[in-house]
Parts: structure tokens; sequence; C-alpha cells
């Protein structure tokens, strides 16, 4: 402001000194000619500036006279806040990032629970979308009466447990509603689909051990019961031997039960096996020798072993795969029947355990469940040759644990093939 009024002052000057040595037309023609270049200098610093406004990220021009004073704290401010601004969005970001990382699925609503704003594992466990669905009611988007009952309570202690089903499929969803902020809510969700199947199979499993425990346990304290209240001397020889046989099998049932299920243990307590090179032929011999006994002359045994196909494994567990599936292509195969046992190297290089039978044969239906525990398609012809239900059970992860994979193939009647592929890496070449 004073600059100008210097500069006018000067100008008023030189067009008085101009009237005064020459005429007062030309001193009012210098002044005047002053100002309008005065004018114009500030109108050409305007229109630089009115440029500059438009972009506001490039620094203020630096020649517009007066108005340098102003402008530069205004852009120095202006800076400032871009710089804080930016640090607030990295902020934000971060928490973002940290919201999309979490394992559980969260929602935000306002104060009439409208959504705000969902992470994607919320999106995934409610089947929302937060293009379509911000703004909508959560009482629209989860309409499960449970959780609407749930929703009404004025404080929410604990979560809720919801079963929903989406896509056909039915999830476990544990769900918790809190107030934040001003008035504001948070959905947190759970998936526990896994945890409760996970504890559905430990209720059954305990059960079915009980169950499987309690039949033996009962057949044996009825005949102790028979024994301690019959008077001495009252049972002949022969019944005696008769009654010990039955306790005696009966016992051994309780304790072949519980071996396997000590081996299952121990087995699922260490998800690989490296051990050893394993002469596999051998150890299939082995179990041959102890597979006719059983048989007994019933069977006709036909074998196909490849020499020298060493395995790298748990000769132990091994060997309680290769009898396994042998003693129930026995257990299973009606007099004359035929077995193949084989174990050979396929052309892709893998090695193969096989056993082949021609007896009573498996429904399609229960061929998936065959690995689980205590599943036997006939109980009363599993429990009279002695199995307990566990055996492939522990062939699944004596076979897990080696990274081999079990096949089974079977037509009712017409009989069954298991066969164990081991990966090539499990191979040892020149073990001997
Ligand atoms: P189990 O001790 O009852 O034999 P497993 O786990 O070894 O238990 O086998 C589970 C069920 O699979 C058996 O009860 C039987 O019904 C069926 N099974 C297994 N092997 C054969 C086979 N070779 N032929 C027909 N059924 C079989």
């Amino acid at each position: 402001m004073i600059k100008s009024l210097v500069t006018v002052t000067l100008w008023g000057l030189t067009g008085w000194t101009v009237a005064s040595w020459i005429s007062l037309t030309a001193g009012w023609v210098v002044f005047t000619g002053g100002l309008i270049l005065m004018i114009l200098a500030s109108a050409m610093q305007l229109s630089q500036i009115r440029r500059w406004v438009r972009n506001l990220d490039n620094p203020p021009p630096v020649s517009v006279g007066p108005w340098n004073e102003i402008l530069a704290p205004i852009y120095r401010k202006l800076k400032k806040n871009r710089e804080e601004i930016s640090e607030l969005n990295k902020h934000i970001d971060a928490i973002m990032s940290a919201a999309e990382a979490l394992p559980d699925g969260a929602v935000t609503m306002d104060d009439n629970m409208l959504v705000t704003w969902c992470n994607g594992i919320a999106c995934e466990h409610l089947g929302l979308n937060l293009e379509t669905d911000r703004n909508q009611s959560l009482f629209n988007i989860l309409r499960d009466p449970v959780f609407l009952k749930y929703a009404r309570q004025p404080e929410w202690t604990a979560p809720v447990l919801l079963h929903l089903n989406r896509d056909g499929q039915e999830k476990a969803l544990l769900v918790q509603l809190t107030r934040y902020g001003q008035g504001q809510f948070l959905l947190v969700t759970r998936d526990v689909t896994q945890v409760e199947k996970l504890e559905t199979t430990r209720r059954d499993f305990v059960a079915n051990v009980s169950h499987e425990l309690r039949t033996p346990l009962t057949v044996l304290l009825g005949f102790l019961e028979t024994l301690r209240d019959m008077p001495d001397g009252s049972l002949t020889p022969e019944q005696k031997e008769y009654y010990n046989n039955l306790m005696f099998e009966q016992a051994q049932r309780m304790q072949a039960i519980v071996a396997d299920l000590l081996t299952l243990s121990t087995l699922e307590s260490s998800p690989t096996a490296d051990g050893d090179p394993v002469d596999m032929a051998q150890v299939i011999r082995t179990a041959l020798e102890q597979a006719r006994v059983l048989s007994n002359g019933q069977h006709v045994f036909v074998t196909n072993l490849a020499e020298d196909l060493y395995l790298k494994g748990m000769e132990t567990e091994l060997a309680s795969v290769v009898s396994n599936l042998l003693t129930n292509a026995i257990r299973y195969t009606p007099k004359d029947g035929t077995i193949t046992v084989s174990w050979y190297k396929t052309e892709q290089g893998q090695a193969c355990y096989s056993v082949q039978d021609t007896g009573i044969g498996i429904a399609g239906n229960d061929i998936p469940r065959l690995t689980e525990r205590f599943y036997r398609v006939d109980r009363g012809r599993s429990r009279a040759t002695g199995g307990t239900g566990l055996g492939l059970a522990i062939t699944k992860h004596v076979v897990m644990r080696h990274n081999a994979e079990l096949n089974i193939q079977s037509r009712i009647g017409a009989g069954s093939l298991f066969t164990v592929t081991f990966p090539r890496n499990r191979i040892v070449q020149d073990a001997a």
C-alpha cells in the first residue's frame, strides 16, 4: 500500500517537474502515463496470480510486486497442510491395511446400524459387497433370527454363534457387536466352522472309543460274574476252557483297540516321516508269511515284487501298511479267492504297493469313508474277523507321512484293489 502511494507520488512529482519545465499538458501526460503503467503492471501480476491459483501445488510466481509478501506465507501454509494431509493419509492407509489383514471380519456401522465400511473377510463371511451394501441396514443383510435377537439386547458382553448357509455350505460364525466412538457400532465375525467340526469329531471319537471298549468289557465282566457266582467245581474242565478262551478273546480285542489307538496318536503327533532306505520287497515277503498263516490255505496268493526297489521311510510304519492291506484282503475275501500283491515302479517313476483281491468288494458310497476311524461297512464281519476299524485310518496316516497316496477301487462282489503310490523322491536307487 505504502509502496503504491510512494510510486503515485513519484509519478506526480515527475509530472509536476515536466509541467513546470515544458508545459502543463506535458506534465499531465507524464502523470497519466505513469498511472496507466502502474495499472498495467498490476493487471499482469494479477493474471500471473490467477494462473498460479489454478495449480496451487507449484510455488507462487516470483515477480508479482507487493503480492509477493501475501502469497509467500499462503504458499508456506498450503505446503504444510499438504504434508500433514499426506502424513494423515499414510496413517489411514496403514490402519486400513491392518484392518484388511485381520484374520477376523470387521464391519463398522453408524448410529442407525447402517454399514459404513467392512474388510474383505467380513465380505466373505456375510456375503457383503461394500459397493452395494454401504448405507444399508445390517439387519437387512444379516436376517438370521438368532442374530436379530442378539442385536436387540442392550449390551453385548459375549459373542453369539450363528449357523449360516452360504452358497449351499453351512458355516459357523462367532459374531460380536460392540459400541465405539460416538454411537457407532462394530461387528466382529470369526469363522469357527473348522473348530466346530473338530469338536464334533473329537466328541464322536470319544463316543466311539467308549463304545468299542465297552462291548468286550461287558462280555468279559459278564463271564467273570458268572464264574464268581458259580459254586466251586460246578464247571467241567471243557466248560472252563471254553469260558477262558472267550474271555481271552475279548481281552485281546481290547488290547488291539488300545494298541491301534496309541499307534494313531503317535502318527498324528508328527506330519512327516523321513526315515531310512527300506527293502520293501523283503518287508512284503515277511508280511506274506504271516498272511499265509492267517489265510490257513484258503486263498491263492500271487506275488509280483520288484527287487532292489528301496523306499526312504519308516520301516515299522510301512510294514504296518503292507500287512494291514494284506490282512484286510484275507478277511474280506471268501475261501478260494485270489490275492495279488505287487510292488513295482510305474512308468512315471513312482513306487507302488498294491493288494488286489477277489473278495466281497465295497459299495461306491462307502469308499470315501473307509479311512475314517471306526468306520466299517459290515460291523459284524469286521469284529468277527478281529478288526478294530482303525486299520485303514492308520494306513492313511502312514501314507500321508510318506507323501504318498492311497487309492481304492472296488465293486460289490467283484473284489477290491488298494494301491499306495509313493513319490519318486522317496525311491532310493543304490541302497543295497
Ligand atoms: P477293520 O479292522 O474293520 O478291517 P479297516 O480300517 O482296516 O478296519 O477297514 C475298514 C472297513 O473297510 C472294514 O470294516 C471293511 O468293511 C472295509 N474293507 C477294508 N478292506 C476291505 C477289502 N479288501 N474288501 C472289502 N472291504 C474292505
